[in-house]
């Protein structure tokens, strides 16, 4: 009885790792097979719509030369261990001589900031065509949009991350980090270098340290001299109006932070068809970011409003498929995303020294309530922690599905091996009374 036991189990035992090892090849085929069915379908820059880096700066470089009288463009560089980089940007001021008026509202927008999103820089581009009236918005008076623009100040960066950039369009479509691989997103101070559990470097590395990254320190000296008014950080991936805090769930308390919601709002009935998520970037977007430059704009240089927005993304894409997933493919939606956008932009600079002068007497509360409610806080959460790193995802998904199919194989099999040892086994145990019987 002993050996019969001993042999059963240890051909359970073999049974066991030869399901194991089929599931292991299989598990590398079908994830081999999936990597080629992606690479296959991976969408290229659509150079028919896009600027290259290089051209899209030459282009604005032209721009402010032809209107010397409105525009100025300043180049900054730094640079650490090894490590270049400059960073552009553009001052737009009515009447220039008057761009170091204090008495103005100042506007910082940065563009670029992640590589692979492409789009953001073309729309940076676009504003700066508008402000300089070779190109109008429609439906928009001149006289009162020039009114607007009298009170302003504004400065563009047109591409944050231009080493990154440059990475993307040598074939990388899906870095968003600096040129030695650095999130300028989750490089500054506010709550550095914390990490969540699905933390991935590829992603959101932060740096050895808070503004170890030239291209963090020149913003951050670019925001600390100019103390603007209104920062905002355009991103793509998604669409949304973000306002502090990144690091947590909620929105700041007080007047400022209604304010920010009231333009919000506003925006988001405008020019976004309410189709814009709307919030604090950490309660709304799904998972918790650390070392922003919103948060850091907002708590650190004090930036009454401080926004990051989201100008497309979509959903649809494969997550490998970086370059249909953050930017527009088409021309419809390419000119959709920069009509819409640079409408929206407008009204900011029109609304937000009204917003930022008038308080007003009393912001919705019902929707503020609603805006950092935990359970629509952890549904974001639970419903979008899985597409965080989208190329993850799809690999946990096929890892699954084989992971379901062999577990029911598996417990099958066993159970009809185990059926047919222990009939073998009775069997035995059967069959030798009667032959001991026959003798009786
Ligand atoms: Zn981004």
């Amino acid at each position: 009885m002993g050996r019969l036991g001993f042999l059963f189990f240890f051909f359970l035992f073999s049974l066991c790792l030869l399901e194991f090892l089929q599931f292991f090849c299989l598990v590398v085929v079908v994830d081999a097979k999936a990597n080629n069915r992606n690479q296959l379908s991976l969408t290229p820059i659509n150079r028919d719509l896009y600027h290259s880096g290089e051209d899209l700066m030459e282009e604005i470089k032209a721009l402010v030369n032809r209107h010397p009288d409105k525009l100025l463009l300043e180049t900054v560089k730094s640079g650490n261990r090894d490590y270049q980089a400059e960073v552009k940007v553009v001052t737009y001021c009515r009447r220039r001589q008057e761009s170091d008026d204090r008495s103005k509202f100042r506007i910082l927008l940065s563009f670029g900031q992640h590589g692979r999103e492409l789009i953001t820089s073309e729309l940076a581009l676009r504003i700066l065509t508008i402000l300089s009236e070779e190109r109008f918005l429609p439906n928009m008076d001149p006289a009162s949009l020039n009114s607007t623009l009298d009170k302003l100040v504004i400065k563009v960066v047109p591409m944050e991350n231009l080493n990154g950039r440059e990475l993307v369009e040598a074939g990388d479509l899906c870095e968003r980090r600096n040129g030695r691989g650095v999130d300028l997103n989750r490089n500054w101070s506010v709550d550095w270098g914390k990490k969540e559990k699905d933390y991935d470097p590829y992603e959101e590395n932060p740096g050895t340290a808070p503004f170890s990254e030239p291209e963090t320190q020149i913003m951050r000296k670019l925001a600390v001299s100019f103390d603007p008014h209104i920062w905002v950080n355009v991103h793509s991936g998604m669409e949304a109006l973000f306002m502090p805090y990144d690091h947590k769930n909620t929105t700041p308390d007080g007047i400022a932070s209604q304010r920010m919601k009231l333009l919000l709002e506003k925006l988001n009935h405008l020019h976004c068809r309410e189709r814009c998520m709307i919030g604090s970037g950490g309660g709304s977007v799904g998972y918790l970011a650390h070392g922003t430059a919103t948060d850091y704009m907002y708590d650190i240089a004090k930036v009454p409003m401080a926004f990051t927005f989201e100008i497309y993304g979509n959903e649809a894409a494969s997550p490998k498929d970086c370059f249909k997933m953050f930017n527009p493919t088409d021309t419809d939606t390419f000119n959709r995303v920069l009509n819409d956008w640079s409408l929206a932009f407008f009204t900011i600079f029109e609304l937000g020294p009204h917003h930022l002068g008038q308080i007003p007497a009393k912001a919705s509360a019902s929707k503020s309530e609603k805006w950092v409610s935990i359970d629509e806080y952890l549904e974001g959460y639970l419903m979008e922690r899985s597409s965080r790193y989208g190329k993850k995802k799809e690999v946990l998904e096929l890892g699954l599905q084989e992971i379901r199919t062999y577990f029911r194989l598996f417990l099958l099999s066993s159970v009809l091996l185990m059926f047919m040892f222990c009939s073998r086994i009775s069997k035995g145990k059967c069959t030798r009374p009667i032959v001991s019987a026959i003798p009786l």
